[in-house]
């Protein structure tokens, strides 16, 4: 971890996964604190004001994404959701109540990691976000101006690609359902579907990505949504 010791809180019922979580963290510096019930967690994320929290999703004394409604009425910090529930249900209802990414058990350390490192960064990036230029790959974007190069040539997008591409920007690192791409791109109406949403992927893949079959930005997550990585 590169930030200085960042706080991780953990919200899980089962004391062994706490504790494997807890150990791998704090490995990489992290500093960590444990709720095993929602109701002391969220007096935690107002008192402590982590910088990430690792969430469960099932507790005997309620449910991990009506927490997670409840927090995001006055907190942005990241959530990651671990779930053992390997339903894309409840991933996409987590995600949609404003979880950041997932992971399902059982998860590897390295995983784990990786995908708080990315959470982190993200967060910090978000924070000190001053640049209107976003490069990723051989394309450089210049937001305020709202010009495309790619490989020093001009790129053209359509407004509803250059919504969607500004978008998936703004939430690089983490993963975007179906309906919040849909209800942001093409409004709280819109009746279109995942189909839709696909073909308008696939075209920015088409000219944005090295290599269109296999992108590397434009992530797919299956049955659940999007993830654009920088
Ligand atoms: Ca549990």
């Amino acid at each position: 971890m590169n930030a200085t010791s960042p706080s991780i809180l953990i919200v899980e019922d089962e004391a062994p996964i706490r504790r494997m979580v807890r150990n791998a963290l704090e490995r990489e510096g992290c500093r960590v604190a444990e709720a095993a019930r929602l109701t002391t967690a969220l007096v935690s994320v107002g008192e402590q004001r982590p910088d990430l929290v690792i969430l469960d999703l099932g507790f005997p004394d309620g449910d991990g994404t009506q927490f997670i409604r409840d927090m995001r009425i006055w907190s942005h910090i990241p959530v990651l959701v671990l779930t053992a529930r390997s339903t894309e249900h409840d991933k996409i209802d987590a995600l949609d109540a404003g979880a950041d990414d997932y992971l399902t058990k059982p998860f590897s350390v390295g995983e784990l990691l990786a995908r708080t490192r990315a959470l982190l960064r993200r967060a910090h990036a978000v924070a000190g976000a001053t640049e209107s230029r976003v490069c990723f790959g051989d394309v450089e974007i210049d937001l305020s101006r709202r010009t495309l190069i790619k490989a020093g040539a001009a790129i053209h997008l359509t407004a509803l690609e250059y919504r969607l591409l500004s978008t998936l920007i703004a939430n690089a690192g983490r993963v975007m359902t179906h309906r919040q791409l849909l209800r942001e791109v093409w409004g709280p109406g819109n009746s279109e579907s995942a189909t839709y949403l696909r073909v308008y992927i696939g075209r920015l893949r088409q000219k944005l990505e090295r290599d269109p079959a296999q992108p590397r930005h434009f992530q797919t997550e299956i049955g659940v949504g999007y993830r654009f990585q920088l």
